[in-house]
């Protein structure tokens, strides 16, 4: 099946009872059972629930894994992922990282005496000088946030095999349409399904996929142990979201390449970091890992500026100010005061992360009306 096909399809089936075409939302939080011990796959709502199980079926097929298990939210999914983890193991991270992981790592995970570090993807140097008996963690994330850096999966990958250290990307701002790091060599995926999976930004869920059935069985002992489960309503609405997954994603990408034409020809704007600019440094990974280069962009104000960013960021009127990203509606962000704010100014400075950087998720609506209101909220500059 194509991914066309496979969003729509993919472990969806008319609902038995009543031929119901979309997936019911079995708000239940238990199931009567036949004798004791004696039930239909379903015995308490935290273990399993079928809208749940569907939605797994459905992301399994996505990513090309075979298990799929959906959370509450991304950073439950990746406590989950944490917790194969034990004290004196050791994780190897990339240093353009969204700050909520960052923050689990090091806040959380820290005080159980797991450490982490963050070195450049750019190569495998950085990474192979911290790699030791006691890593056994490689955490990915590509494009990374805000500055858009791409990371060679394949590469990484092949790098930890060598070591026998397990990996995980996050593909939260790729999605599967764009990129499935399980067939370049990953052991885990992540999603953040609030973001393009859900796309409406009207839910918060998260998943891991893996082709690993003793990796599925262990998280999904932790899952059960530890319950951060999500609702059956919230999985209707990720599957709800999915069916349309290819068209929004592919038209996000399509906006976001006329924004980064405009943003690069406009006198008042720096650099603008997109990887489908031919002169962004990763452009040939890009090109080669994705299917096209994604919703998300970045651009700097010449002077580097706040006062002027602030500006840009009350101008727009269908660019909203807002953290998140990937819904259908275009947001515009300013990383130094709101998604990054706790990193140190002069470590965000040595990454390019500015006080005049601007972060945009590229939504679904004209690209004409989009470039007018930009254009628009540059002129009070
Ligand atoms: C939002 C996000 C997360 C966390 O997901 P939540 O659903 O907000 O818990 C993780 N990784 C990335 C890249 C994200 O953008």
């Amino acid at each position: 099946m194509k991914f066309g096909t496979k969003v729509i399809h993919a472990g969806i089936e008319p609902d038995p009872s009543t031929g119901a075409i979309m997936t019911p939302i079995f708000q239940t939080s238990t199931y009567v059972q036949d004798a004791p011990g004696k039930h239909k796959g379903y015995a308490y709502g935290r273990t399993r629930n079928p809208t749940r199980s569907a939605l797994e079926k459905n992301l399994a097929s996505l990513e090309n894994g075979t298990e799929a298990i959906c959370f509450s939210s991304g950073v439950a999914a990746m406590d989950a992922i944490l917790k194969l983890l034990k004290p004196g193991d050791e994780i190897v991270s990339t240093n353009d990282l969204y700050g909520g992981s960052y923050r689990l790592m090091t806040k959380i995970y820290g005080k159980f005496g797991i450490k982490s570090h963050f070195v450049g993807m750019d190569g495998t140097k950085d990474m192979e000088k911290v790699i030791n008996e006691n890593t056994k963690l490689i955490w990915i994330e590509t494009p990374t946030n805000p500055m858009l850096n791409i990371v060679d999966i394949k590469k990484i990958c092949s790098i930890a095999k060598k070591y026998g250290v397990m990996t995980c990307v996050d593909n939260t701002f790729a999605s599967p349409y764009l990129q499935t790091p399980l067939d370049l060599g990953a052991d885990l995926v992540l999603h953040s399904a609030t973001k393009y999976l859900g796309g409406h930004s009207d839910v918060i869920h998260g998943a891991v996929i893996t082709k690993d059935v003793k990796i599925a069985e262990e998280l999904r002992f932790i899952q059960n142990a530890a319950g951060a489960v999500p609702g059956p309503q919230d999985c209707f609405l990720v599957l709800r979201g999915i069916k349309t997954l290819h068209l929004r994603v592919q038209r996000s990408c399509d906006n976001a390449k006329k924004i980064a034409k405009f943003l690069l020809a406009h006198p008042k704007v720096d650099n603008v970091y997109f990887p489908g600019l031919k002169n962004h440094p990763n452009h040939k990974i890009a090109k080669k890992q994705m299917k096209d280069f994604g919703g998300m962009l970045s651009f700097d104000i010449i002077g580097g500026r706040f006062r002027d960013a602030q500006k840009v960021m009350k101008g727009t009127h269908l660019f909203s100010l807002a953290e998140s990203l990937g819904g259908v509606e275009s947001l515009i962000g300013h990383p130094a005061s709101m998604t990054h704010a706790s990193i140190p100014k002069k470590e965000r400075l040595k990454v390019g992360l500015t006080d005049s950087l601007i972060r945009l998720s590229v939504g679904i609506e004209d690209a004409d009306d989009l470039i007018q209101d930009l254009e628009e909220a540059l002129r009070n500059i």
